[in-house]
């Protein structure tokens, strides 16, 4: 190291203030504008990032600068190197997994979050942050239609976690805790938990992290008969066997609206089944939930006063960015006694007065997020929130009636919300041998709709992802993008159908 660095680096002076307030609104105004800039131009870039494991490495330098360096040189590197390996989820062409669609007032309310930023554990900490996050549950669980034993003047009341797998994490080991109370923590081993063959990842983790044995996770097979929903039937038998074999069932997370296909579980039936069995049932409706603040949608949650818990993610189809997993509870001491401590350092009276919340013996982290989500339905109001939905809903509509029209393709399971799943048929007389190998014709279709996406991904027009179901390879075409409007809808049914031209001719 040169003489001049040795002295910068063991300089103890402060060279720089980091919250010179002049700064921050000249360089708040840059990033502000940096971004309106990037939403203007944001069709030129490849929807799906195009770069190579390990790009960025080579890219930046390999530790931090010793010296300040000015936010120009910083944003012409996001510019640079950053954007080009970022996948563009707010692209109007983006189709791809769920939307985590965003709004002006989700930033804006992201900015006060930060601006702020205060840790709100507990109510003492920020008695603002605390009391906003039941209003807004409250506010959200009556749009909703949530029962009112979910609401905060009750023993219930919501919650903001960050993701579906905290509020399932959480929800589970309030159930556990309570099973356990009443079988003995000794028999840990015993107990079972159960969902379908299509629910989320999320619950898997969860369970894991929940010390659940993985013998005892039970993903109960669903099928086409069903439309992939959950069976009560094959929930109860499933029950009925494990109880016989000694074991304890607890805890059922049913979908509505699953990741491979929006599939939805028969709430209210499942909710009966578990009820006999004195079972804790958590609703994951992380994408398709907000639509039932529509009246047409509403009954996919049915049943839901049964439940014990029901969660969504806003930062998913609810225009706030994230991380927002909005969760209600029936019973809030079963969280608070499953997750409260109470330290020395964190004492105070209005926690002992027990008229306060204390959301840190509701869940693991600490930050508060409903600045974002009050924001997002004071700055647009139930009305356009429903038509925003609807608006996606009928986009996905009218992509399934193009590709209803065209004989080359088929819609693979039902549309029940703004997800359209379909994939290209097989060109009959065919053979098709992969590395020489002979496929079944299911293989072979597989094959073509695996090449097909990704062609069609490669192309960096849009980006769709994909789902299997019953064994069937199918393409996910998810409406939800802030910016998405019909005629992209329309470019992207053109893209498909180049595409499967292209494809088809290499059969
Ligand atoms: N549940 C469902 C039905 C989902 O579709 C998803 C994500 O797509 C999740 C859970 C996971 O949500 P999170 O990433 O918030 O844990």
């Amino acid at each position: 190291m040169d003489s001049h660095a040795d002295a910068l680096e063991n300089n103890t002076e402060l060279t720089v203030n980091p919250l010179d307030l002049e700064e921050f609104r000249r360089q708040g105004h840059m990033i502000i504008d940096f971004l309106a800039d990037y939403y203007f131009n944001i069709e030129k870039y490849p929807v799906r990032s195009q770069v190579e494991p390990g790009y960025l490495q080579k890219r930046l330098p390999d530790s931090a600068p010793n010296n300040p360096e000015p936010i120009q040189t910083i944003l012409q590197d996001v510019e640079n190197h950053i954007i080009p390996g970022i996948t563009h989820w707010q692209s109007p062409n983006f189709f791809a997994y769920f939307p985590s669609n965003v709004s002006v007032a989700g930033f804006v309310g992201e900015m006060l979050t930060s601006g702020f930023n205060v840790v709100g554990f507990n109510w003492l900490s920020s008695p603002a942050a605390t009391e906003l996050e039941s209003i807004v549950m409250d506010w959200l669980g009556k749009m909703l239609k949530l029962p009112n034993s979910f609401l905060s003047s009750r023993n219930g009341g919501g919650v903001i976690q960050g993701s579906t797998c905290d509020a399932i994490l959480c929800t589970l080991i309030a159930s556990r805790h309570r099973m356990l109370d009443k079988i003995g923590r000794e028999n840990i081993g015993k107990l079972v938990v159960y969902g379908s063959d299509q629910t989320h990842s999320a619950f898997q983790k969860a369970a894991q992290i929940a010390g659940i044995h993985s013998n005892n996770f039970r993903p109960i097979a669903t099928s086409r008969s069903t439309a992939f929903g959950l069976s009560p039937n094959s929930l109860r038998s499933a029950f009925l066997a494990d109880l016989e074999a000694g074991l304890v069932p607890f805890f059922l997370c049913a979908t509505v609206g699953t990741t491979s296909s929006t599939a939805v579980d028969p709430v209210g039936p499942l909710c009966d089944v578990a009820k006999e069995f004195g079972i804790w049932v958590h609703i994951d409706a992380a994408y398709a939930g907000s639509a039932c603040i529509c009246p047409e949608f509403r009954h996919f949650i049915d049943g839901v006063e049964n439940a014990d818990s029901f969660s969504l993610n806003a930062h998913k189809w609810f225009f706030t960015a994230l991380d927002c997993c909005c969760l209600w509870v029936r019973d809030h001491n079963a969280l608070i006694k499953a997750l409260s401590t109470n330290p020395e350092y964190l004492r105070n009276k209005a926690t002992e007065t027990n008229k306060v919340i204390d959301y840190k013996d509701w869940q693991i982290a600490l930050s508060r997020r409903a600045m974002k989500l009050w924001l997002v339905l004071r700055s647009y109001g139930v009305t356009n929130l429903r038509n925003f939905l609807r608006s996606h809903v009928k986009m996905a509509k009218h992509f399934e009636g193009l590709v209803g029209m065209d004989k080359r393709f088929e819609i693979v399971v039902p549309r029940n919300f703004s997800m359209v799943c379909f994939r290209l048929l097989l060109p009959s007389v065919r053979s098709v041998h992969a590395n020489g190998e002979q496929l079944n014709d299911e293989e072979r279709a597989n094959e073509l709709n695996r090449r097909f996406l990704e062609s069609m991904n490669s192309s960096g027009q849009l980006y769709m992802s994909h789902g299997v179901v019953g064994g069937v390879y199918m393409i996910r075409f998810a409406v939800g993008a802030t910016l998405t409007e019909e005629r992209h809808v329309n470019m992207a049914w053109k893209l498909v159908q180049d595409h499967a031209d292209v494809v088809l001719n290499m059969y």
